[in-house]
């Protein structure tokens, strides 16, 4: 299944419990800061992003959005 994810970068504290809980190492921390003065996640490697979700259910911010492509 392949999956996107949207993450939020204003809402985000940097807290890096995403990038721990990915399996495929899809996101990575910013290394400049965002609007509340955090070091923000970022999808980069949307390649590898399989719609699992697991980092949007640890996110304590609630910041990221998970799609999955639909089976035909
Ligand atoms: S949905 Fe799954 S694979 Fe995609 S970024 Fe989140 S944890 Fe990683
Ligand atoms: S878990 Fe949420 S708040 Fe923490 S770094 Fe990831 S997106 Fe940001």
């Amino acid at each position: 299944m392949k999956g996107m994810i949207v993450i939020d970068r204003d809402m985000c504290k940097g807290c890096t419990y995403c990038v721990d809980a990915c399996p495929t190492g899809v996101i990575i921390i910013e290394n400049i800061f965002n609007g509340m003065g955090y070091f923000p996640a970022r999808p980069e490697h949307l390649d590898k992003c399989t719609g699992c979700a697991m980092c949007a259910q640890m996110c304590p911010e609630i910041a990221i959005e998970v799609y999955r492509e639909e089976k035909k």
